[in-house]
């Protein structure tokens, strides 16, 4: 092994982070999350955002074997071209809400929309049970956009439902949801298989009391909760009211919910990865179980396993 290779390897991170983080195969019981952007608000690149990632939110999460993608922000690009094998004809998209960051990647998921086999369900939560349809074709057509999401050989089919009632679908399968407090609202879900539970709760500002006590209730006892912590404490006190959290609120729900592991997504397009270090060490300074998410990072919710780094491992062959 180099003496980078070793650096690298022995660089702190306690057995748990190794346990939580895998490529490896994984069985019907496992609850996996991968992570394809992680940046909150507008995409960014450069040398400064290699480790974390520069796309906007799209997570990969799989009950066994059963697929949900939650949210399409420019991470839904690689991610697509990332699994051109192995995606289902149906594939259910969550949405938290349709802000730009979430919704801009979704004509450039290429394998599911160039194939008219296809049907993305799209399912929106925070519009008082309204669909994606009208924002959804605001948003794509011209002048915003060359053509309209109809022009697409793939079917989609695009549902609503009211945040705080569970999705159930055709398959029998679960998921819990919250309307959170964000500009036009946001949705947090809750995902639960083989006794093991993840729940994303992004995008949301913190209230005062903190927890909510409904979001509490909603996210008690989890394996891992994934957490909005777009800004540090010393940043909020700019930024009250644009509708983000902290990752010292995140600490403090995962604590008082008796979470087991936290991660925190929706990192500010300003945070280097240096300042993502600094934090991250911070916070495992207060709960040892926490990380800041990097793209394209997959964590075994729940189960032990190996670490994976791939952007360690470029740095590593580069
Ligand atoms: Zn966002
Ligand atoms: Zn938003």
């Amino acid at each position: 092994m180099s003496t980078r290779r070793k650096a690298l390897a022995g660089n702190g991170r306690s057995d748990w982070y190794k346990r939580m983080n895998t490529t490896s195969p994984v069985s019907d019981d496992a609850l996996t999350l991968r992570f394809w952007g992680v940046r909150g608000s507008t995409p960014v690149s450069g040398p400064e955002y290699v480790e974390f990632g520069g796309n906007t939110p799209c997570l990969e999460i799989r009950c066994g074997d059963r697929l949900f993608v939650l949210d399409a922000g420019s991470g839904i690009g690689p991610f697509g071209r990332s699994n051109t094998e192995g995606l289902p004809q149906e594939i259910d998209l969550l949405f938290s809400h349709l802000h730009l960051d979430h919704t801009a990647g979704l004509p450039f998921f290429k394998p599911a929309v160039f194939d008219e086999t296809r049907t993305i369900h799209t399912y929106c939560g925070n519009l008082d049970g309204a669909c994606a349809t009208e924002a959804l074709d605001r948003l794509f057509s011209p002048p915003l956009f060359p053509v309209s999401l109809d022009v697409l050989p793939c079917s989609l089919k695009h549902h609503g439902f009211k945040a705080g009632e569970p999705l159930v679908f055709a398959d029998g399968s679960r998921v819990g949801t919250i309307l959170l407090n964000h500009p036009q609202g946001s949705v947090g879900y809750r995902f639960e298989h083989a006794g093991k539970r993840l729940c994303v709760i992004s995008d949301i500002e913190h209230t005062d009391p903190w927890p909510d006590p409904a979001l509490l209730a909603f996210v008690q006892d989890a394996d891992l909760i994934v957490y909005d912590g777009m800004f540090t404490e010393g940043e909020y006190c700019r930024c009250a009211g644009w509708g983000h959290s902290t990752w010292q609120k995140g600490v403090e729900l995962a604590k008082a919910a008796n979470a087991k592991a936290l991660a925190i997504i929706h990192l500010h397009p300003g945070h280097t990865d240096a300042q993502l270090r600094q934090v991250e060490a911070d916070m495992q300074a207060m709960m040892p179980a926490s990380f800041i998410a990097r793209e394209r990072q997959t964590v075994d919710v729940g189960a032990p396993s190996v670490t994976s780094r791939p952007q360690l491992a470029l740095a590593l062959t580069a």
